[in-house]
């Protein structure tokens, strides 16, 4: 493991810019931003070799995930099954390829690399290797952080459960099973993985000259003298600025374009079930109420918070946010700090109903009478949530806490 820098480190809060000396800290407690109280560095029982463990288990079980079949039905005498890694093929063949390629990128490509380069990373630092590729491995796994979504999969599989228990039978496969398994993997790798502790061991955190006039890097916290700006980070390869670049305008059109699509996403069908025998189509909220009815009234709840009430939230927080910065508010800077936290990090579970579109639609393909799939709400629903993710993504916070410093 690498020592600690002789002198004590600084990092830079990623949510307020400000400069905070990295003292050691005991078990249990949390490093917290004087100024926005954004937890920096936490100690509560994380561990490189558990992180290790759990990310490989994770990768492992991803396999026979994929190839092991994932869900069966039966109907009429006929049986259907499902494989997760065919999912998207058989999602495209019914004509939705933006929803195929979505399900392939986000539950099928991403875990697998984002495990995969965990594996690495992990292993490499494990055995005290230092490549020089490990910063930029670990940035990319960071980054697949919220677009792998297993666990936002697995939630969609519960409610497709739900919803076509009564019309058909239908039986969990090997590779659902699996997919259960990493999931609850992937949650501890994330609980008990130290960001900072690896951050460290790839390389150490700097105490640069003039802390204040540092620039901080936006995907490792790495600070570096002023003078490096616009060149790659020397920890992760991340290229340095400031700020990011064109925070506030990129953020508001990706903002105003999600509410724009969020009309006709709420007011169509978003797909459509055999219910009663019948091919029914339901909207957002329709899905939520079908649940309640079936005295599903948990799950009815989850899917309504993570269907409904998060894009608003996203929306409505990412325009109070980006307002703050255009306004130079001072007012209430902690609370919106605190949102935006809040809006980055439940987001990617709005995407939930597009993912039950994908359990049902190659397993509900009977007759005329027995199918699912895809409304039209599917598309403007599934891009709202994408442009969200986007936009809570490329907006800079500390733009927020920046704008009254340079009041005229
Ligand atoms: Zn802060
Ligand atoms: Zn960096």
């Amino acid at each position: 493991m690498t020592t600690a820098a002789a002198t004590t480190a600084v990092i830079g809060c990623p949510n307020c810019g400000t400069r905070q000396e990295l003292s050691p800290l005991a078990f249990g407690d949390t490093l917290y931003c004087v100024t926005c109280s954004t937890p920096l560095e936490r100690r509560y029982g994380q561990s490189l070799v558990a992180a290790l463990c759990c990310a490989s288990a994770t990768l492992l079980l991803l396999v026979p995930a994929n190839v092991e079949i994932f869900l069966r039905t039966e109907a009429l005498g006929v049986s259907r099954h499902s494989y997760l890694s065919s999912t998207a093929g058989a999602i495209l063949e019914g004509g939705w390829p933006w929803l195929a390629l979505a399900i392939f990128l986000f539950v099928v490509v991403f875990p697998i690399v984002r495990f995969a380069l965990l594996t690495l990373v992990l292993g490499h630092i494990y055995l005290g290797r230092r490549s020089p590729w490990l910063g930029r491995a670990f940035r990319w796994a960071n980054r697949l952080e919220t677009w792998a979504m297993i666990d936002v999969f697995l939630l969609a599989l519960a409610v497709t459960y739900v919803r076509i228990q009564d019309v058909i039978s239908v039986h969990l496969g090997n590779g659902a099973i699996f997919l259960i398994c990493a999931g609850v993997l992937s949650l501890l790798t994330r609980a008990v993985l130290d960001k900072a502790e690896v951050w460290e061991a790839i390389a150490p955190d700097n105490a640069p000259a003039d802390p204040l006039d540092a620039v901080a890097c936006l995907e490792c916290d790495l600070l570096v003298e002023a003078t490096e700006v616009d060149t790659p980070c020397p920890r992760c390869a991340a290229i340095l600025r400031h700020r990011q670049v064109e925070s506030i305008p990129i953020t508001f059109a990706l903002t105003v374009a999600a509410l724009l699509l969020y009309i006709p996403a709420n007011l169509y069908p978003i797909a459509t079930l055999p219910i009663h025998y019948r091919p029914t189509s339901y909207t957002v909220l329709g899905g939520v109420i079908d649940l309640a009815d079936a005295n599903f009234y948990g799950l009815a709840l989850l899917v309504f918070v993570a269907s409904f009430v998060i894009p608003v939230l996203k929306l409505i927080g990412l325009g109070w946010c980006a307002l703050s910065v255009l306004m130079r508010s001072r007012r209430q800077l902690v609370a919106k700090t605190q949102v935006y936290r809040i809006v980055e990090e439940i987001g990617r579970w709005s995407m939930v109903d597009p993912f039950v579109i994908g359990c049902l639609a190659p397993v509900l393909n009977y007759n005329a009478l027995i199918h699912g799939g895809a409304g039209p709400a599917a598309l403007p629903f599934t891009t709202v949530v994408i442009l969200t993710i986007f936009s809570a993504k490329t907006f800079d916070p500390r733009l927020m806490w920046d704008a009254p410093r340079s009041r005229p």
